[in-house]
């Protein structure tokens, strides 16, 4: 048996990590950009020195005790922790919306137990039936009707350009609130940043003898190459690996606009989301704040931020978010079924899984397809 991987982002790096070294079986790793990584991709800019995340954000958290064994292995952990603001109305609040927030945008010095009361008062004057229908009623549900309008309505409009009450109220189910001061945005036992940035974690993943990369190459130039009794690990579109053949999968994406600044810090902060609608981009990052321990880059006076504009999604651009609605739930099921028909490709990753994941459980769901389905 062969064994290719197609995309070195997480899932099929770690595949690829776990084929080399539990198997001891040579893999071939092919990828169509210029570098590894996959969305997780990061490089240092070279005017500033900022390590920057070339595709957004990423910051690693998990509750997964395997997970965060695993990818230990290949690299140790800063104590960053994530909080994020949101600009609404000329003022800065704390997201997700607590006891801060609450306080901020009434104007109140509510205790936890007076705020759920207040805000359980507000949720009431809607009159909401119990099943929420569509994603504006799910979140005044839980937060009332001024603080839906101030963080979440205009929001939702920019991030999927439809009405929240065109949106399945599923999108909003874990809209987190809290009757306390925790600003963390995470909540799980680990988070944090690779020590060495994500480029360096990725290199040392794929750093093994069995195992070969291939960048700037699509699996659509090798595809004829490949041996028929080969094991194909797949994570590229699912439609295109068809031909299109039942229909086009809808995703949503992002544009990332790069600016460097000749000051020392831009915003005070890695996140700053924009609520209102009079802003075209739905926030701002600064890489330098996620790794305030490179004492030299942090105090020098440059800094680069990017700006974050949702995008339609058109084919040829970045599939960033699957729009999991009942269409292309059932055009992905019909996708799967043909994929089942050839037992040499197995589909994965978030883009072959058509799942919007984190990179946990990205991790968490390779080292399974590893153990059950190609671990002989
Ligand atoms: C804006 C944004 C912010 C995020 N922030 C976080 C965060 O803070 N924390 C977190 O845990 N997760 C975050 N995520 C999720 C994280 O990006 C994913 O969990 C992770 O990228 C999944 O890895 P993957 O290998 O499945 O997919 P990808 O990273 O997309 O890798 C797939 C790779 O396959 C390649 N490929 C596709 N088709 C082909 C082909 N035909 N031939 C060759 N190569 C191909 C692609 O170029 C790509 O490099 C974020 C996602 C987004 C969109």
């Amino acid at each position: 048996m062969q064994y290719f991987v197609i995309g070195a982002g997480i899932w099929g790096s770690v595949i690829a990590e776990r084929i080399a070294s539990q198997m001891n079986e040579k893999v071939l790793v092919v990828e169509r950009r210029p570098h590894i990584g996959g969305n997780c991709h990061s490089s240092i800019d070279e005017k500033s020195g900022v390590e920057c995340h070339r595709y957004g954000s990423h910051i690693f958290h998990t509750s997964l005790p395997e997970v965060w064994k695993y990818i230990n292995q290949f690299t140790s952990f800063t104590n960053y922790h994530h909080t994020v603001l949101t600009k609404h109305a000329g003022r800065v609040y704390s997201l997700p919306i607590n006891l801060h927030t609450i306080n901020d945008f009434y104007g109140k010095s509510l205790s936890p137990d007076e705020a759920k009361a207040f805000i359980a008062q507000e949720i009431a004057k809607e009159g909401l039936g119990s099943e929420p229908k569509n994603l504006e009623e799910q979140a005044i549900s839980r937060i009332g009707r001024p603080l839906y309008e101030a963080f979440i309505r205009d929001y939702t409009r920019k991030q999927w350009e439809r009405e929240p009450t065109e949106l399945p109220a599923a999108i909003m189910k874990r809209l987190p609130v809290r009757f306390s001061y925790n600003t963390d945005y995470f909540s799980d036992t680990w988070q944090g940043i690779p020590r060495d940035g994500y480029a360096q974690l990725f290199k040392k993943l794929l750093d093994h003898p069995n195992i070969t990369v291939q960048t700037n190459t699509a699996y659509e130039d090798i595809r004829d190459t490949i041996p028929s009794d080969a094991l194909v690990c797949y994570t590229g579109l699912p439609d295109a690996l068809f031909g299109y053949s039942l229909g086009e999968l809808t995703w949503r994406s992002l544009r990332f606009e790069w600016e460097t600044h000749d000051v020392q810090d831009f915003q005070g902060t890695t996140v700053m989301n924009y609520a209102d609608s009079d802003v075209a981009f739905t926030r701002i990052h600064e890489f330098k704040h996620y790794h305030p321990e490179r004492a030299k880059v942090y105090a020098s006076k440059a800094t680069v931020i990017c700006k974050e504009y949702p995008k339609t999604w058109q084919r040829g651009d970045e599939a960033y978010y699957p729009v999991n609605d009942e269409r292309n739930t059932a055009l992905y099921e019909a996708y799967t079924k043909l994929a089942a028909k050839n037992p040499n490709v197995i589909l994965g990753g978030r883009l072959g899984a058509y799942r919007y994941w984190d990179m946990d459980k990205a991790i968490e769901n390779a080292l399974h397809v590893f153990e059950t389905k190609i671990k002989r």
